[in-house]
């Protein structure tokens, strides 16, 4: 990855279907329309919804999607490069269409993930190529705090 790719915006597609069916026919993955439901809600969404909370949000559109084929459309979606898993050790993870590094902050309140601005990293990281031998190529980066919903409580 390019030092400048630290620092650019990324859009949602325009035709996020061919897009999805691109990305699942080249992992040798089926293209369904409730994968399609999935991964629109996703680009949609500035969340970083659990499965739980995409399945309650799709089920509005498709009433009969169950939980199982939610959890498999993520991960389908992960697997083929659409859409970031954030873990969070016991806590359910979440899902992010937004698949350009950016950093993010975590309320420890309600756990609340909110996007934060690139440049947080990108001045951090910006040419930092090699550190003790080790190249880098990427960064996760997560502040932890509470959110302005919380802070207001
Ligand atoms: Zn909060
Ligand atoms: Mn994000």
């Amino acid at each position: 990855m390019a030092s400048r790719d630290w620092a650019l915006g990324v859009r949602a597609p325009s035709a996020p279907e061919a897009v999805l069916r691109e990305a699942l026919e080249a992992k040798g993955q089926r293209y369904t329309g409730q994968r399609a439901a999935v991964y629109r809600l996703l680009l949609h969404s500035r969340s970083h919804p659990t499965a739980d909370e995409v399945f309650t949000a799709v089920r509005r559109e498709i009433p009969d999607i169950s939980l199982a084929t939610v959890y498999k459309s993520l991960e389908a979606l992960v697997g083929c490069g659409l859409a970031v898993k954030l873990t969070y050790g016991d806590a359910a993870a979440r899902y992010d269409g937004r698949t350009d590094p950016h950093p993010h902050a975590r309320c420890k309140r309600c756990g609340a993930v909110v996007d934060m601005p690139v440049e947080l990293a990108a001045q951090a990281l910006d040419g930092l190529g090699d550190i003790r031998g080790f190249l880098v190529e990427g960064y996760r980066l997560e502040l932890v705090g509470r959110c302005a919903r919380c802070r207001a409580a």
